[in-house]
């Protein structure tokens, strides 16, 4: 019985990614998603038997689209792990300082946009690529050249990768769906599905019209340019001219983690872009080398996701019957 059930979620989940990944149209929530997910994982750990390198619990979401030259990843580009609570995050503490002890950890919002790579040398933005399926992603540079918050060129002539998150701003989606709507045309179900359609446009006169913008968290081989520290990073990725989020905070303990946490759940609407959680990182790159990563998700970071709002919905639903 829950060998036909890990069957059958293992194929609602590639359903669902395919419309959310390809199609940029996903039928349920990230919500829902994620618990389907969830009740995978926890079936395939009691059933061993039923492992398959294949199954979405293995696999970075995404497929490469056609009409994209495909790039390989120098290095992988790979999801995050999920906490839902604070107990989550007190597990995550606890094998993180039981493999490298003390930790400090840079809590930083998790941008719900599409995650990109950018590739400079000799000063010059030589490229730009999706995740894709985490091996290999699409050259996107044509579209991403029309953000005007990245630079073309920047005053450091080595080859340098950063990766970060593409995104819509809720004034830009809002824009764009009431054009949709006065045009009769299908609107986007959110900003990051609306995000990720625009970069994957042929022509990038649209990408263009879209004004996307974008925010730049990981610096691939950081230790090469002298850096010790995750938050190092984000400060010489400013000093560069690239966009970094300021909402962000070191904090010395997971009790702060959570406490910042708490703050941003309070503050995440009035942001001018749209956050689906907040990820905690371990500051020290030196520790997250020696942490390393999964097949999928890096061992020194994980995604605290926001609950769903459902019950605000319904309190709103309730009120505008009353
Ligand atoms: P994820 O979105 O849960 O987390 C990983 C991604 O977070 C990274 O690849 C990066 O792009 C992004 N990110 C944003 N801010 C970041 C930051 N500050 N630091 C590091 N990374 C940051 O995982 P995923 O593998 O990209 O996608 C899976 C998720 O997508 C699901 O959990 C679900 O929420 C959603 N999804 C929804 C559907 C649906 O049908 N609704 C289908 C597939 C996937």
């Amino acid at each position: 019985m829950s060998i036909e059930r890990i069957n059958e979620l293992r194929d609602i989940l590639r359903r669902l990614s395919r419309e959310y990944y390809e199609l940029d149209a996903p039928s349920v929530s990230d919500q829902e998603y994620d618990r389907y997910m969830q009740e995978l994982i926890e079936l395939e750990n009691q059933y061993p038997e039923a492992y398959d390198p294949e199954s979405p619990t293995q696999k970075v979401g995404g497929k490469v689209l056609e009409g994209f030259n495909k790039v390989a990843h120098k290095e992988v580009m790979l999801s995050l792990g999920n906490a839902y609570n604070f107990e989550d995050l007190q597990a995550f503490d606890e094998r993180v300082r039981n493999e490298v002890g003390n930790v400090e950890y840079v809590v930083e919002c998790k941008i719900d946009g599409l995650a990109m790579s950018l590739i400079y040398d000799e000063g010059k933005l030589q490229m730009a690529v999706t995740r894709g399926d985490g091996t290999v992603g699409e050259d996107v540079t044509n579209n991403v050249l029309t953000i005007r918050s990245i630079p073309r060129t920047i005053d450091f002539k080595g080859p340098m990768e950063l990766r970060g998150e593409v995104y819509m701003p809720k004034a830009s989606f809002e824009h764009l769906n009431a054009i949709r709507r006065e045009r009769g045309e299908d609107e986007f179900a959110n900003p990051r599905n609306a995000a990720a359609g625009s970069i994957r446009q042929l022509d990038s006169r649209i990408a263009a019209s879209r004004k996307l913008d974008a925010f730049w968290y990981t610096y691939v081989n950081a230790e090469n340019d002298g850096m010790t520290t995750h938050e190092q990073c984000l400060e010489r990725f400013a000093q560069l001219g690239f966009h970094c989020n300021e909402e962000r905070r070191v904090c010395k303990t997971i009790q702060d983690a959570w406490d910042y946490i708490q703050e941003m759940t309070e503050k995440r609407n009035d942001l001018a872009f749209d956050i689906d959680g907040m990820v905690l990182k371990v500051n020290s790159l030196a520790d997250q080398r020696r942490l390393g990563a999964t097949i999928k998700t890096p061992k020194w970071a994980i995604a605290y996701k926001f609950p769903a709002e459902e019950v605000i919905t319904k309190l709103h639903d309730i009120m505008i019957t009353v």
